[in-house]
């Protein structure tokens, strides 16, 4: 069984940070104008850009306990040491 949940709360309500290609748009000023004229913005809709990674070193949070690791601790196919045993045990207290 593939899937993650808080090693803390056991919670499967999570944040991953992910890296996602993005269209790089630009604007230049007048040639030979003060270069902080030009600007630049991302586009992540953008049709092929907006694919997007994330792996088992990518940061993860949990969004009902303050727990925060990467997506390996995470993953199911191995838990931490009572990791399940919490499970269902609501919420706990914010530190
Ligand atoms: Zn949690």
């Amino acid at each position: 069984m593939v899937g993650w949940r808080c090693p803390k709360c056991g919670s499967a309500d999570l944040d991953v940070r992910v890296s996602v290609w993005a269209r790089l748009d630009q604007t230049f000023g007048a040639l030979g104008a003060d270069p902080k004229e030009n600007e630049f913005s991302t586009l992540v809709d953008e049709g092929r850009c907006s694919d997007h990674e994330w792996d088992e070193g990518s940061p993860m949070s949990c969004r009902t306990c303050p727990y925060e690791g990467v997506a390996g601790d995470f993953a199911l196919s191995s838990p931490p040491d009572g990791a399940l045993a919490v499970a269902g045990r609501g919420i706990p207290e914010k530190e």
